[in-house]
This record gives C-alpha cells, sequence and structure tokens, in this order.
C-alpha cells in the first residue's frame, strides 16, 4: 500500500463536505466572517440561487495584501492563537476552514482594504494545490467575497442542488436569523439584480421589535409574551407566542450565535408539555447569555449545536423561565383550556 499525502484541494474538498453542504451554507460562512470582521454593512447578491453566484461585500476590517494567502488556506485563522482562546472563543469562526473549503468547490476570489492599507488586491486559489495568485484591484475599505459556479468540480455534490426557488428561500431563511442575532447590523440581500430584503440597523434596545416584526411578522409581535430571567453569568430574553399559536418561526441564539440546540429546544418543549400536553410548541425567538467558559462550541462543523458543561442547570434554567413567562399571561391560561380539550 503506498501511504500518500492528497493535494491541496482534495483535502479541502473533502473538508468542504462539512460545512460546504449548499448555497446556504456558503452565505453562513462568509456573513459570520463579515460580522467577525466587525462589518456594520453587509450585502449579499446572489443570482440563480446562489447555483451562479455568491457576492457578500462588507466594510469591515479587510485583509492585509500579506494576509490574502493565508486567509484562503486551510486551518489558518486570525480568531484562536492557543487551546484557552478556544475555550473563551467569542467570535463565530475559529476553525480556519471555510475560505478554504469554499474555495476547492468554486471559483472563488477575495477582494480586499484595510482602512490603513492604501490600495485593495485581489486573491484566488488555482490547480490541485491551491496556488494563491494574488493581484491588484479596486476596493472600497473591506472585503468582497465572490463565489462563481458553486460545485462545478464536484458533479456529485452539485446534483444535490434543488431549484434556484428554493435555494434562495433558504438564503433568505438563514439570513433572518442572521438579521435576529445582530440588530446593528445593515444588511441587504439581491436576488437576481433585485432588492429582496433590507435590515436597517437598530441602535436601541426598545427599537429592536421593529426587526422582530419585520422578520417574525407583525401578529408575531402582537400576540408574543416577552420573557426576560436571570443575571450575568446565565441570562435569557425574548419573545414566545402563546401555545396553539402558529410554530414559526423559533429561532435560538447562544451567546449571540444561532443554534438549533437539542437541550434547549427540549427545555422550551418540557415546559409547554406539562402545561399543555400534546401542543406543538409555538414559535419563539430567543437569546440566552452564558459565560463562554461554560460551553463549548467546538462541537459540530457547522456550529449548529453547543455543549454546555452544566447541562442541566441550563436546561432547568430555560424550563423555569418559559414556564413563568408563559404561566401568569391569562391569554395563555385560555388557550391551554382550548388544547386540553382538543387532547
Ligand atoms: P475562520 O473564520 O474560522 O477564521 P475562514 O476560512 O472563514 O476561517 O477565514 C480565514 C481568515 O480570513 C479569518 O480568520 C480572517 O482573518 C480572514 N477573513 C475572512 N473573511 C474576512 C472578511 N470578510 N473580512 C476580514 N477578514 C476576513
Ligand atoms: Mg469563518
Amino acid at each position: 500500500m503506498n501511504i500518500e499525502i492528497l493535494p491541496a484541494r482534495l483535502a479541502n474538498q473533502i473538508a468542504a463536505g462539512e460545512v460546504v453542504e449548499r448555497p446556504a451554507s456558503v452565505v453562513k460562512e462568509l456573513v459570520e466572517n463579515s460580522l467577525d470582521a466587525g462589518a456594520t454593512q453587509i450585502q449579499i447578491d446572489i443570482d440563480r440561487g446562489g447555483h451562479k453566484l455568491i457576492r457578500i461585500r462588507d466594510n469591515g476590517s479587510g485583509v492585509y495584501k500579506d494576509e490574502l494567502t493565508l486567509a484562503l488556506s486551510r486551518h489558518a485563522t486570525s480568531k484562536l492563537k492557543t487551546l484557552d482562546d478556544l475555550e473563551n472563543i467569542c467570535s463565530l469562526g475559529f476553525r480556519g476552514e471555510a475560505l478554504a473549503s469554499i474555495s476547492s468547490v468554486s471559483r472563488l476570489t477575495l477582494s480586499s482594504k484595510p482602512a490603513d492599507q492604501s490600495d485593495a488586491w485581489q486573491a484566488f486559489a488555482e490547480g490541485r494545490d491551491m496556488a494563491v495568485t494574488v493581484k491588484p484591484t479596486a476596493h472600497p475599505n473591506g472585503t468582497t467575497i465572490e463565489v462563481v459556479d458553486l460545485f462545478f468540480n464536484t458533479p456529485a455534490r452539485r446534483k444535490f442542488l434543488r431549484t434556484e426557488k428554493t435555494e434562495f428561500n433558504h438564503i433568505d431563511e438563514l439570513l433572518k436569523r442572521i438579521a435576529l442575532s445582530r440588530f446593528d447590523v445593515a444588511i441587504t440581500l439581491k436576488h437576481n439584480g433585485k432588492i429582496v430584503r433590507q435590515y436597517r440597523p437598530v441602535m436601541k434596545k426598545e427599537e429592536q421589535v421593529k426587526r422582530i416584526a419585520q422578520v417574525a411578522g407583525k401578529e408575531f409581535l402582537s400576540q408574543a409574551l416577552f420573557l426576560e430571567s436571570g443575571d450575568d453569568g446565565l441570562s435569557i430574553f425574548g419573545w414566545i407566542l402563546p401555545p396553539g399559536s402558529s410554530v414559526e418561526p423559533q429561532y435560538t441564539y447562544v451567546n449571540g450565535r444561532m443554534m438549533r440546540d437539542k437541550l434547549i429546544l427540549h427545555a422550551i418543549r418540557q415546559a409547554f408539555e406539562e402545561s399543555c400536553p400534546g401542543i406543538d410548541v409555538p414559535a419563539f425567538v430567543l437569546y440566552l447569555t452564558i459565560n463562554p467558559r461554560q460551553v463549548d462550541v467546538n462541537v459540530h462543523p457547522a456550529k449548529h449545536e453547543v455543549r454546555f458543561h452544566q447541562a442541566r442547570l441550563v436546561h432547568d434554567f430555560i424550563l423555569q423561565a418559559v414556564k413563568q413567562a408563559a404561566q401568569p399571561n391569562q391569554c395563555v391560561v385560555s388557550e391551554i383550556v382550548q388544547c386540553n380539550e382538543q387532547v
């Protein structure tokens, strides 16, 4: 048997299997990079559901010319240096894999200009070894990443792409969740040259409801119960509908990172299960804040799930908070009667 090291592109394509499932996963990684770079404005241009083009432009910190090659290499990150950093992570990214993975399964160019660098440069990776070519370009402060022809060289993956409409809907849905993770960032989404969504920045906490209404709908907001509980080490706030109401959307965030965490969902379900058995869990938008040292985000390559060090405590905290918010409310009590009758 001959043991050989895989060429860089192939190794990156294998890694891409874990994080780059469809256009929406590319958008997720790139928008998270923009947020990590401190961007306050992010513009997303999609052509043909992302099959043809995904372009993300931000006004963040940018990448210096002599770091462009590294930015496109696997295991290269500016966000993590030591194991201790990993245990106290505050950025959305840290694996240093997204750009290398995406550029191994598409034609990716990165154009960037940090504010204190006089000119802009563009980089792309070529060939089986993914050698990076860097050339001058024109670009304002910030970064644009263009992903063209996603999966052009991985036909098996390309086959799994759905219609342009379906893929675009996934992107739209993803950006709704991101829009509710960072109220202060302006986000524009265009499809085939037309503006589809425009999330204006919200700076004051009392105005967050505007964006909630934009994403979840005015009806959600008019029915929702506001929930707030906990202290510095562990706290939760957000909005939750009374049982029996609509079941969409169901969004949870842990330290600003969007999650589909089983433990959180279980706690919410249990809170309703006790008072209203058999009913579908109603819609919610909930934000959990916890000491970053009490949670491990390095569980899943796409970081959908976390591991809480004190899982039971967190579970019961959420359970109690949701129960408390739902119980004293008259409207919920009458809903409970109704749904018990239905069961
Ligand atoms: P990670 O986000 O895990 O660090 P990525 O492959 O997503 O890994 O990005 C690699 C590096 O490229 C980042 O650590 C960051 O330094 C740089 N980078 C990527 N996107 C941007 C951006 N939009 N603005 C500034 N820097 C960026
Ligand atoms: Mg990243």
